[in-house]
């Protein structure tokens, strides 16, 4: 230890890259961040790189303050009452705060074959495969993607409009998340590209097997590549390391973010729950829970109270292949409206979000920067 109060951030996607720039901004601090890549990962455009329109990464050194120091390793274990993380790669880490921003990933399945036969489109190795495994297939051999979600529903149209034959198999209704009126023009982006949608109570898949997808009742569908976004799952870190979580193995904090087992760490992002203040995981929380996160910390190093977190939502944002697309609505605290903007501006504002969001990480290295 160097004098300075030294902070670990564990993950550096959205809420894990915030958060540190946010630390790093402030004297006395020396702030590390452990993550298994060198280079950050935008998961918001993985559908892109499947399709090979954006390849979804970028520098840290572009993203993230110079004062942060990368440590491009896994954290294997947290120990909380000594302080210190194990490494993958061997070693460890004192800390006095950690910043817990492991995020998340696909979720297992839990339908047979699903784990062995099928890809996944939410993290980067799981989107290069899923592009090679498109790539030894020819364009008239039928895809499946399973789960219509944002992630389903802009995989498949991204797909689809790169000419192959996609079927969407939604589990029950299309779009879950989004309002009633929404969905409609999501339905005719889809129809328009050609996807063909399976809907209702026995669209829900039960088997996978190499090039099939056995549905409820019994219906078999061809397919040569099958990928399941239905649902994200949390790596097992916290529960691992013995800290408390809830079933999906998110780290369970109060309202500060502050892990409920112990005031030195701070959640942010997917991986983090406030049962009491609950949110949908995305990027949108993820980049106001990272500055949360580092605000707590800051508080508590300077003896104040920590502030409970407060969170704005503007609506969802889904490309439907790169010419179309559909924005959802929403009142501040998430909840869907029947308010959209859809077709060619709809792609616009998705588009504009991903930059600003991008411009969003970059100025607040350059802030990071020049301390205060
Ligand atoms: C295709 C797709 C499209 C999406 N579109 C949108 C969208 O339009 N809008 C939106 O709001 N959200 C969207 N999302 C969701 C959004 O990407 C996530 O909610 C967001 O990335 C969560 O940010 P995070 O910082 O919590 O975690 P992540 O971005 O998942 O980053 C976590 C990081 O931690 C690292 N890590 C994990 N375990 C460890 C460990 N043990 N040690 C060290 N590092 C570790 C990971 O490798 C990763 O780099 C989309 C997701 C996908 C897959």
């Amino acid at each position: 230890m160097n004098g300075k109060t030294e902070v670990v951030v564990v993950g550096g996607g959205y809420g894990g890259v915030t958060a540190a720039n946010r630390l790093a901004r402030r004297d006395g601090m020396s702030v590390t961040l452990v993550n298994p890549r060198a280079d950050f990962v935008e998961r918001i455009r993985l559908h892109q790189l499947v399709t090979g329109s954006d390849d979804a990464v970028e520098d840290f050194r572009k993203i993230m303050g110079a004062q942060v120091r990368l440590v491009i390793d896994t954290v294997t274990r947290i120990d909380a009452a000594g302080r210190q993380v194990s490494l993958a790669g061997g070693g460890s880490l004192s800390y006095d705060y950690l910043v817990y921003a492991v995020g998340s990933g696909a979720v297992g399945p839990g339908v047979p074959g699903a784990a062995e036969f099928t890809h996944r489109v939410s993290d980067l190795e799981g989107a290069e495969r899923l592009r090679s495994a498109l790539a030894a297939t020819s364009a008239s051999e039928p895809v499946t993607v399973v789960g219509a979600g944002p992630t389903g529903l802009e995989t498949a149209a991204e797909l689809a409009e790169a000419g192959r034959r996609v079927t969407l198999v939604c589990g029950d209704v299309l779009g879950p998340s989004l309002h009633a009126r929404v969905r409609r023009p999501v339905a005719r982006r889809l129809t328009e590209l050609g996807v063909a949608v399976l809907e209702g109570p026995s669209a829900r898949v039960t088997e996978v097997t190499p090039d099939r997808v056995r549905l409820d009742g019994g219906r078999e569908l061809p397919s040569a590549v099958t990928i399941w976004t239905a649902g994200f799952g949390v790596p097992d870190l916290a529960a691992r390391s013995g800290l408390s979580t809830d079933a999906e193995g998110r780290l369970i904090t109060d309202t500060t973010l502050t892990s409920v087992d112990d005031e030195r760490i701070v959640a942010a992002g997917d991986a983090g729950v406030m049962p009491d203040h609950p949110f949908r995981m995305s990027c949108q929380a993820a980049v106001q829970l990272g500055p949360a996160a580092a605000d707590t910390i800051l508080r508590r190093i300077a003896g104040k109270k920590a502030a409970p977190v407060r969170m704005f939502f503007a609506g969802q944002c889904l490309s439907l292949g790169r010419d179309e697309g559909v924005t959802q609505f929403s009142y501040p605290d998430d909840k869907v409206n029947a308010l959209r903007i859809s077709g060619r501006p709809g792609a616009g504002v998705k588009e504009i979000a991903c930059r600003f969001t991008l411009n969003k990480l970059v100025s607040g290295a350059r802030k990071a920067g020049s301390r205060s």
